[in-house]
């Protein structure tokens, strides 16, 4: 394995809250422990949510609470085209396919009874990916990912070892040409060699898709 490497990840969506804090300040007392490098990344891509100020505001925060990190600060949307590069590799590898349904609309072509649905999320694959793709989307689409496990198992080493449902095929490139939090961050965690993922358990869940990715 390569040498230990861990992330501080905020999103800058609001003013950090008590629980942000915990996970940074776990994260960062463990990797200091056992001498992990830290790499700090500000996880900027969800521009509807994105507050201008935050960004400044979470970094002073980090700083006061005395939480360092090695190198630059690393700024995720300025990675968005090796985001497209990870998008395209799907597509070659037919594990995503184009997809302009909302959910809502998702649930009313599934009224057909033959089609796959599941109690989390409809699930309306096309037979052929590669034809299906081959057609053009339009200029807005999302692309879904193929989710060939209807289960994962996610270890963790806090939480112990639990199993997800990961049956439906979520979305890793929105209709405003963005990626989703999914695919940024596993491209992300790749690029930049983390080992070591510290973060809070309300995205275990994320942790089971991301490890299918
Ligand atoms: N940026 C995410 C958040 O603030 C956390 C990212 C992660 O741990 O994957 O919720």
């Amino acid at each position: 394995m390569s040498s230990p490497r861990t992330r501080l990840a905020p999103s800058p969506t609001g003013s950090l809250h008590i629980g942000n804090i915990c996970t940074f300040l776990l994260n960062w007392i463990i990797a200091k422990q056992r001498d992990w490098e830290i790499v700090f990344r500000m996880e900027d891509i969800d521009g509807p949510r994105k507050k201008s100020t935050a960004i400044e505001e979470s970094i002073d925060i980090l700083r006061w609470l005395g939480i360092d990190w090695d190198g630059e600060i690393i700024v995720q949307s300025d990675r968005v085209e090796s985001h497209k590069a990870m998008l395209q590799e799907l597509i070659k590898k037919e594990l995503v396919y184009h997809c302009s349904l909302s959910r809502k609309e998702l649930k009313n072509v599934l009224s057909a009874p033959h089609e796959i649905y599941t109690n989390k999320e409809p699930i309306y694959r096309p037979t052929d990916i590669k034809l299906h793709n081959s057609m053009t989307p339009n200029d807005s689409t999302n692309w879904r990912f193929v989710s060939n496990q209807t289960t994962h198992v996610v270890q963790d080493e806090l939480c112990g070892t639990e199993n997800y449902d990961t049956s439906h095929d979520f979305v890793v490139w929105t209709k405003d040409n963005t990626p989703t939090y999914q695919l940024a961050v596993v491209a992300d965690d790749h690029h930049q060699h983390i080992t070591h993922v510290i973060r809070g358990n309300d995205l275990l869940q994320s942790a089971a898709w991301q490890e299918q990715l």
